[in-house]
């Protein structure tokens, strides 16, 4: 996990699940980052508590207002970190938000189906937007050549429920607006990957395994300690050979 070293790092739904262990887990780092941005629909509130309890132990903790479904609080989290970062860039944002419904074909409506590509692509493409200017500002200043999660790059973390190849292997649950928005999000990354490349920044997709959480559920086999472990393992061997790509957390490439 050495090998992550990174200035600053903005994370979206980091008030529990996957988003909170990877929050918890750069916090523990020999080697932090001067910045987390740790993004949450509701700071304040009872939701963000454990994020709120961190915050007087780590200095280099900053909760931030973002709701994915909410387009103007997603501009005003990027105001709240460029003012923070005070003209310097920021090097990573972890797309983590996401919605988890199992309909089937039978049960999903429009509604549904729109709520779930509001969350988990419209949010992270509008995010990828937002902090475009700051992400390219740490491309600017950094001495490192190619593209690495160091300097600058957006992860969305995607899902294999998204692979077409592999429907019929999980087609067991058939979770429509799930899968259809992931499989969005996928080619969301695969459109990032060469439109923000020249300006330094890689974009790829991690798949965290089936993982114990509330969208995971206690059936997981994965607790959500080794998950994070095994995605912030991958991140420092990502270069641009691996841009526009789909990695699980173990490091292997997953087909789209
Ligand atoms: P959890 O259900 O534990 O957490 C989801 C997080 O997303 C919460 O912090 C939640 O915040 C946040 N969130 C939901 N809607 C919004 C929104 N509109 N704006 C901002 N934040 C929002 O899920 P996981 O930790 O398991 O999932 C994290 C990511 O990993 C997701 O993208 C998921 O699809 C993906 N994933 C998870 C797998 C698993 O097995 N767990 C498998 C494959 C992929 P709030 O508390 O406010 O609701």
């Amino acid at each position: 996990m050495a090998g992550l070293s990174l200035r600053s790092v903005l994370l979206t739904g980091s008030n529990r699940g996957i988003g909170l262990e990877l929050v918890k887990q750069l916090l523990g780092k020999s080697n932090p980052p001067q910045w987390v941005f740790a993004t949450c629909r509701d700071p304040e509130g009872a939701r963000g508590q454990e994020l709120q309890n961190m915050v007087s132990k780590y200095p280099n903790l900053v909760m931030v207002k973002l709701d994915a479904m909410n387009p103007p609080s997603i501009k005003e989290a990027a105001w709240r970190v460029e003012e923070q970062l005070d003209s310097l860039g920021l090097n990573l944002v972890i797309n983590n938000t996401g919605i988890f419904c199992n309909m089937s074909l039978a049960t999903v409506d429009s509604e549904e189906m729109l709520r779930a590509y509001k969350t988990n692509v419209v949010g992270p493409m509008l995010v990828g937007q937002a902090f475009l200017p700051l992400l390219k500002k740490a491309a600017q200043g950094s001495s490192q050549n190619g593209l690495s999660c160091s300097k600058a790059a957006i992860v969305n973390i995607s899902s294999f429920m998204g692979s077409i190849e592999r429907v019929p292997e999980t087609f067991s649950v058939p979770a429509i607006s799930y899968r259809c928005s992931k499989a969005a999000l996928n080619m969301l990354t695969l459109c990032q990957a060469p439109s923000y490349a020249e300006d330094g920044i890689l974009c790829t997709a991690v798949h965290p395994g089936w993982v114990k959480t509330d969208t995971g559920t206690q059936a997981a086999h994965l607790p959500v300690d080794e998950s994070v472990r095994g995605i912030l393992a991958v991140l420092p061997t990502l270069s641009e050979k691996h841009s526009g790509s789909l990695w699980s957390w173990t490091g292997k490439t997953t087909p789209w």
